[in-house]
């Protein structure tokens, strides 16, 4: 039975007017330009992570919402309005988008923090950064060419670069206005259609920003939004004969149901999976840099990150006075209040979260692993983990191999540059990877060397729309940002014509 939300109580320390009359609207999806109810009548709690308080009813969407959804969307596709506009009128409205977040920045990053559990400050990053993306991805509206290929002389022949058609998108909660930017405005640059299914514990951000494209007066059924559960909502979309394409970024193991889901009607997929990071760290490491952007790299969201640099590799001289450097810097970092300008590290998103990152915790004791810092989570209201760094870990043993998705280090030593290539490289993963060295070359060996999609070098988690995030090995299919998010949203069509 949903409870009638107290939001008083659950967005306790919000003054923004903006966010709690948001909060007080009743939810609905956006199909078709329009704010409908499920047609279940269902909805679902959603909750602020940090004192477990009910913030929002949503609606639970569902295969009949979904195949409304794609209704309208097919038709916009094929028939509406937007199937006749040009590129710069899908630049321009890209652009109106990009200000829209930038003006709502500190609103939707209040919203996120609430419904999330991130700290405010990233947050406020995640926010301007979704208007970058916008911006950028306007740019690219007028800039997506087909070719005119050398052709005998009786004929000519060229290629087109068309829209997919109706896209089906599925985020997840850890990073929902960013998610929701890197899947919405390539597609819409391409000349697509989306349907966003953001994640059930933070479907906020996703319907506000539903209402602020609403201002801009996308042609409906452009962008339809549908919140509810994955089992239902997520593999109606996934699964759906008429929709062309589905992007989803979440767990490796949902993003094996979507490929096999997809192949129904043979629908494109792209897939931003999980991870399990190396953060390589060398003697001549600049310390002053690699231990707060190490401590950034597992613990930004609370270690909630799919690039999270979670396997700390150390050389073994060195080991020991790393340890302590980092065990004594990490002793200083703020976690509480996500609100709390000044707070690093915030609750996690659920108690389902909270129960896998401690039981992580248990294993990783059990298997001989040593806290040097944390170890435990918190009792109390709200969802909070501090930051752990165990030492004494293998990187056969379960907490190094697997997703912990919390704030979790594992720390392990490597002989010399090569173990430390093929301890870094020994995981099913291969979505980031990061090396610490002050020796250019060995730097730029150990880039190539890596199997990552992404490798930082002297830096950690640094992720700009200009250039492609995507995985390696099962870390995921395809590559978004930069001009690898046209080739997604894109296909080719070759015309030959008799002279
Ligand atoms: P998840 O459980 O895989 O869920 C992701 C999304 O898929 C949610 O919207 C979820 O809906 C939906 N979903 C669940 N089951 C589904 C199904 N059978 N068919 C279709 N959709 C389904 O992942 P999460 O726990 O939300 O997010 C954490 C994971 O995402 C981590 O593994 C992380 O590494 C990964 N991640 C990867 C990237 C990247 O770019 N590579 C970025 C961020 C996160 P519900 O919410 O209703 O379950
Ligand atoms: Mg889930």
């Amino acid at each position: 039975m949903a409870a009638v939300p107290s939001i008083e109580r659950a967005a306790h320390g919000v003054t923004s007017s903006a966010v709690l009359d948001f909060l007080k609207r009743p939810k609905n999806l956006l199909i078709g330009g329009k704010w409908v109810p499920a047609k279940s009548g269902k909805q679902f709690e959603t909750i602020n992570p940090a004192n477990e308080e009910v913030l929002a009813l949503v609606p639970e969407g569902d295969k009949a919402d979904v195949d409304e959804a794609v209704k309208i969307a097919r038709q916009a596709y094929e028939e509406g309005p937007w199937s006749r506009i040009g590129p710069h009128q899908r630049a321009r409205y890209l652009l109106k988008i990009a200000d829209l977040l930038e003006q709502h920045a500190d609103e939707l990053a209040i919203l996120e923090t609430l419904n999330n559990g991130m700290a405010i400050s990233l947050a406020r990053g995640m926010a301007s950064g979704a208007a970058d993306t916008f911006r950028y991805y306007a740019g690219w509206a007028t800039k997506i060419y087909g070719e005119t290929n050398p052709s005998d002389p009786s004929m000519f022949n060229y290629t087109l670069r068309e829209p997919v058609g109706v896209c089906g998108q599925i985020i997840p909660w850890n990073g929902p206005i960013a998610m929701l930017a890197w899947k919405i405005a390539p597609a819409l640059a391409c000349g697509n259609v989306s349907i966003l299914k953001p994640a059930e514990q933070t479907p906020l951000t996703a319907l506000r920003i539903g209402e602020l494209l609403q201002e801009v007066d996308l042609p409906p059924g452009v962008v339809n939004i549908i919140t509810g559960f994955g089992e239902t909502a997520g593999a109606a979309i996934a699964a759906h004969p008429d929709i062309d394409k589905v992007a989803f970024t979440g767990s490796t193991e949902v993003g094996k149901l979507i490929l096999q889901a997809s192949t129904g009607n043979l629908k494109r997929v792209s897939l931003e999976l999980g991870g399990k990071s190396p953060n390589v760290i060398f003697p001549d490491a600049d310390l002053e840099n690699a231990i707060p952007t190490s401590l950034f790299g597992f613990c930004m969201l609370s270690g909630q990150v799919c690039c999270a640099g979670t396997r700390v590799f150390v050389q073994s001289d060195f080991h020991d006075r790393f340890v302590e450097h980092l065990t004594r810097y990490a002793s200083n970092v703020k976690a509480g209040d996500p609100l709390d300008a000044s707070t690093t590290v915030g609750p996690l998103v659920s108690r389902e979260q909270f129960n896998r990152v401690k039981g992580y915790l248990d294993i990783g004791k059990k298997e001989g692993a040593k806290p040097a810092l944390g170890g435990e989570a918190r009792t109390g209201k709200g969802f909070f983990v501090d930051p752990t760094i165990f030492t004494d870990v293998r990187n056969n043993m379960q907490i190094a191999r697997e997703e912990i998705f919390g704030p979790v280090a594992s720390v392990i030593p490597f002989k010399d540059e090569n173990d430390a290539v093929l301890q870094g490289n020994d995981t099913t993963y291969g979505l980031a990877a990061a090396v610490w060295t002050q020796d250019i070359s060995r730097a730029h060996r150990i880039a190539r060397a890596l199997k990552a999609g992404t490798v930082w070098i002297n830096c950690y988690n640094n992720i700009d729309p200009i250039s492609p995030f995507g995985g390696y090995k099962q870390s995921g299919i395809g590559r978004e940002l930069g001009k690898h998010s046209i080739e997604l949203y894109t296909q080719i069509k070759s015309v030959y014509a008799k002279l």
